[in-house]
């Protein structure tokens, strides 16, 4: 993400500025060994040295400056790379949690579909096969639904009221005659509930 490549692109800063500091710490100390060594004689090279060293002085002062705000930087950048990784870690656990619900969720469903389908073999198979024919037939025309209970008057494939001619045809009708909706032609299903 973008702050590592900020926390990374600062510690490289760092390496850099804390290698200038070295070099002009070193060429310091190089200036003031041959200032202690007595070998430079002449007062106008003495001058020059001690100049030097008093420039290099507050050049080093400045690039430690740079070294100290660059850590300042890092430091800020590694704070934002420990937050996110945080919230990352929390969003990842919320998607955990939500997959394995799932996961647990599609397990239930396999379950009861394939109970479902067990159930439905064997009323299917008590079933006479003309009439299921009839059922199967029905069930594809009319958008998956054959057969429809027949609920106070009312048919509940189409939700439309059977007349009264309809009503004293059901009426009159043998507990065992396959009985059909004149409106949507589904099988309807009687029950103590069908308002007859
Ligand atoms: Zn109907």
């Amino acid at each position: 993400m973008a702050s590592t490549t900020e926390e990374s692109d600062c510690a490289r800063e760092q390496t850099k500025a804390e290698q200038d500091v070295d070099q002009v710490r070193q060429r310091a100390t190089r200036d003031q060994q041959r200032l202690d060594s007595g070998a430079v004689s002449s007062s106008k090279d003495l001058e020059n040295l001690q100049r030097e060293i008093v420039s290099l002085a507050k050049r080093q002062g400045d690039l430690e400056d740079v070294v100290l705000e660059v850590m300042e930087r890092r430091e800020s950048a590694q704070e934002r790379v420990a937050e996110l990784t945080e919230r990352v870690g929390a969003v990842q656990g919320k998607i955990d949690d939500a997959t394995a619900r799932r996961e647990a969720a599609y397990e239930t469903l396999d379950g009861e579909g394939a109970t479902v389908t067990k159930e439905r073999a064997v009323i299917a198979g008590s079933v006479p096969e003309d009439l299921l024919k009839l059922y199967d037939k029905l069930r594809a025309q009319q958008g998956g639904v054959g057969a429809a209970r027949l609920y106070q008057r009312r048919c509940e494939g189409c939700r439309l009221e059977l007349n009264i001619t309809e009503v004293n045809e059901v009426k009159a009708a043998a507990p065992d005659a396959v009985l059909r909706c004149e409106n949507c032609r589904r099988i309807l299903v009687r029950t103590s509930e069908s308002g007859l």
